[in-house]
């Protein structure tokens, strides 16, 4: 079977992991600072900004109450968004409103954006499609002039840019994930980057408890009785360990290799697939945008798109779709009209795209989607 998606792990994170195991650290320690710093200088900002935690999920939740949401208060976001950022935003009291989309780009434009935000309008939960950045750089804008605060959910952007800014600092909050099926993986685990540093230093104890404390690792900040207790906040315990952290610094140093091979793909499916009758590819990249390369999707006639992702399952290829709607979901009591969302939802596949892949497999999936497309174009 060809995954849709996969993760490359090898001898280099093994041998990360026996280190850890030797050093007998395995919680938050020396390995999770460093893994902060690292991905910090990756984004291009203050490491004291920066907070490994155990998932992306634990970061929205986290964001929800570091902006402090609750009752009466409206969240934007897109309906095509992965239903933890609809979940955090639920769960605190806050309603979920939900955008349109493009139904091409998968993304919000800003007008998409602004014509769902009212005057109870308090934050903007954005990520971006497929790691394409889309219109982040305008809606950030939007947001600050607004006073409407932008929280990134960068789950599929771990290297995107626009015009050489990452992905998740265009906003107040914003946060990674890299679970097994991520471009870069540690398993479980999340980044969460707060550009306040009051917000970041509040999102540490938040992550722990809700205790005010030095690193335990670092013997210079132990306090005389180090085992007394200091609660500001009563909190979780959502942070991150040394062995996933181990995990991280070494995919970390090999995510340009991810992205160089992600993108080769990518441009295999387009070459091959350009000008089929009755198939659209994604739109080209905008200037200035870079993409961490996580969907490659086709769209199609509704009629057809079931048809051709059973043809394309009994050929041992995995596909799907990401991300089900959520105005459709009823937990989430929705009544908004949003028809881009639906024509996404009823046209769009994804199709394999990971390191593992070779020329063998994403020949396969390309013949395999030609005969299942000519098939179901003569019915
Ligand atoms: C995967 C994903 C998440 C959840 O990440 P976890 O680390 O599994 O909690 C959130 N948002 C988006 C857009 C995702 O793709």
């Amino acid at each position: 079977m060809i995954n849709v998606f996969q993760p490359t792990l090898g001898e280099q994170e093994l041998a990360a992991v026996a280190e850890v195991f030797n050093s007998s650290w395995l919680g938050s320690g020396p390995r999770t600072r460093q893994f902060e710093e690292a991905f910090a200088a990756h984004l291009g900002v203050d490491p004291e900004n920066v907070l490994y935690i155990n998932s992306c999920t634990a970061g929205l939740f986290l964001a929800t109450e570091l902006l402090e949401l609750g009752m009466g208060d409206e969240v934007v976001l897109p309906s095509i968004s992965f239903v933890a950022a609809a979940n955090a935003v639920a769960s605190c009291g806050a309603t979920p409103i939900f955008c349109d989309v493009d139904p091409h780009t998968l993304n919000p434009s800003l007008e998409d954006v602004a014509a769902a935000v009212t005057d109870r309008t308090r934050a903007v939960v954005l990520l971006h499609y497929g790691g394409y950045p889309g219109d982040v750089a305008r809606i950030a804008e939007y947001c600050r002039k607004q006073g409407i605060s932008l929280v990134e959910d960068a789950a599929c952007a771990v290297d995107s840019r626009v015009a050489g800014r990452a992905c998740g600092t265009f906003g107040d909050i914003a946060t990674w994930s890299f679970d097994a099926m991520k471009v870069l993986v540690t398993g479980d685990g999340g980044m969460l980057y707060a550009r306040d540093r009051s917000v970041a230093d509040r999102a540490r104890r938040l992550s722990y408890h809700g205790l005010q404390q030095a690193n335990g690792f670092t013997k210079a900040q132990v306090s005389h009785r180090w085992w007394e207790l200091d609660v500001r906040e009563f909190a979780r315990r959502v942070i991150g360990n040394d062995l996933t952290a181990a995990i991280g610094l070494v995919q970390l140093s090999r995510l340009p290799e991810f992205v160089t091979k992600r993108r080769q793909v990518t441009e295999y499916y387009r070459r091959e697939l350009v000008g089929m009758p009755a198939l659209r590819l994604p739109p080209p990249l905008p200037a200035g945008h870079r993409t961490s390369y996580y969907f490659f999707w086709i769209q199609m006639d509704a009629a057809i798109r079931d048809k051709v992702a059973a043809d394309l399952y009994r050929n041992d290829i995995y596909t799907t779709f990401r991300y089900p709607p959520l105005h459709r979901v009823p937990a989430y009591g929705s009544t908004s009209v949003l028809p881009g969302s639906d024509q996404s939802a009823e046209e769009t596949l994804c199709l394999p795209l990971h390191q593992g892949l070779d020329q063998a497999d994403i020949h396969h999936v390309v013949t395999q989607l030609r005969k299942s497309l000519e098939a179901n174009a003569n019915h």
